[in-house]
């Protein structure tokens, strides 16, 4: 193998940058070429490709987003689009390459090696919502972001005596609402994991009040509802002052966190590895502090585990 390419595909997030330099940076190292292809599968049919060397790649362990920029495509679902991404694999000499992304980038890698293309996977989402592996890149610098935010609002949820509803993302897991909450000390943190009581949030409330507390920050996943929506069940509960933030995009941007950064470097480092070994097909994880990969295929037909000890945690601490 000479060639390897790179593509960030779905949903950007903070350490991608990370880890195109980890695998630019590892591959030429080894003696190996390495091709970027913007825009994921799109760039890839459209032949949006180019040759990148240990200059490309300096300056961009600091940024957020990819500067190989993504795109959706749900064409390359279908094998007329794969066979033409092939065609282009073929026309710039690729025999192998990495793709940054999540379960939808995933299954077009998988599909890229059955066609005789190794392809290794990096889980680049803030979500966390991979199966076996404990974090994704970026989700660490979502969380620090969140928290950043969380802290804010409570300086003026303490001054205004106010409950604040705090919409979070996340797509249908908790990860980030559990990190965020435990770390900024939400009286209630609500995930899609876990079934609520609206009534026993609003006691909550209204015990704290009685014991003088000045603010209530409940955290609340995307996954669970609309944050406006569960303020106006609260509110049938009693009156709370409430008012809702909701984050939004700003929880995609910014400069990865150190882990970020070390994490996709070390997991960029290990996908090249991989595809010297002639591997493909496989998801690079970290489990217990470790770099680990795992088959494509496996990971189709496991769930993402959200550290549920957490939600426990912070109802014996925080209230
Ligand atoms: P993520 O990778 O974050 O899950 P998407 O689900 O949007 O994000 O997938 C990213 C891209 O991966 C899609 O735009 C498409 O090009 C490709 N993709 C998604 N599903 C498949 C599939 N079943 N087979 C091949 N490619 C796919």
């Amino acid at each position: 193998m000479k060639r390897i390419g790179i593509l960030t595909s779905g949903g950007d997030a903070p350490g991608m940058n990370a880890a195109i330099r980890a695998v630019t940076r590892k591959a030429i190292h080894e003696g190996l070429e390495v091709y970027g292809i913007n825009y994921g599968y799109a760039g890839l049919v459209a032949g949006d490709i180019f040759k990148m060397d240990e200059a490309t790649v300096g300056d961009i362990i600091q940024r957020g987003g990819t500067f190989l920029y993504s795109a959706r495509y749900p064409e390359f679902a279908q094998e007329e689009g794969q066979l033409k991404g092939i065609e282009q694999l073929n026309k710039f000499g690729i025999e192998a390459l990495v793709v940054i992304g999540g379960d939808g980038s995933y299954h077009g890698a998988l599909r890229l090696t059955e066609h005789g293309y190794n392809a290794i996977g990096l889980p680049g989402t803030i979500d966390n919502d991979i199966p076996y592996t404990d974090f994704t890149i970026g989700f660490d610098t979502s969380v620090n972001t969140v928290l950043e935010s969380i802290d804010r609002i409570r300086d003026t949820a303490t001054s205004h005596e106010r409950t604040f509803v705090i919409e979070v993302m996340g797509r249908g897991a908790g990860d980030i609402a559990l990190w965020s909450g435990v770390a900024g000390g939400a009286e209630a943190i609500i995930i899609p994991e876990k079934e609520f009581d609206m009534k026993q949030v609003a006691n909550k409330i209204r015990a704290g009040r009685n014991r003088g507390k000045k603010h209530t920050l409940i955290v609340l996943a995307e996954g669970v509802m609309h944050a406006d929506e569960f303020a106006e069940e609260l509110g049938k509960f009693g009156d709370f002052h409430t008012r809702v933030t909701v984050l939004g995009h700003v929880q995609r941007g910014g400069s990865p966190t150190a882990r970020d950064r070390v994490m996709a470097s070390q997991m960029g480092s290990y996908a090249v590895e991989l595809l010297m070994q002639g591997k493909g097909g496989l998801a690079i994880g970290i489990e217990n502090n470790k770099v680990v990969s795992h088959d494509i295929l496996d990971l189709f037909d496991a769930k993402h585990h959200s550290e549920i000890s957490l939600y426990d945690l912070n109802n014996d601490i925080s209230y």
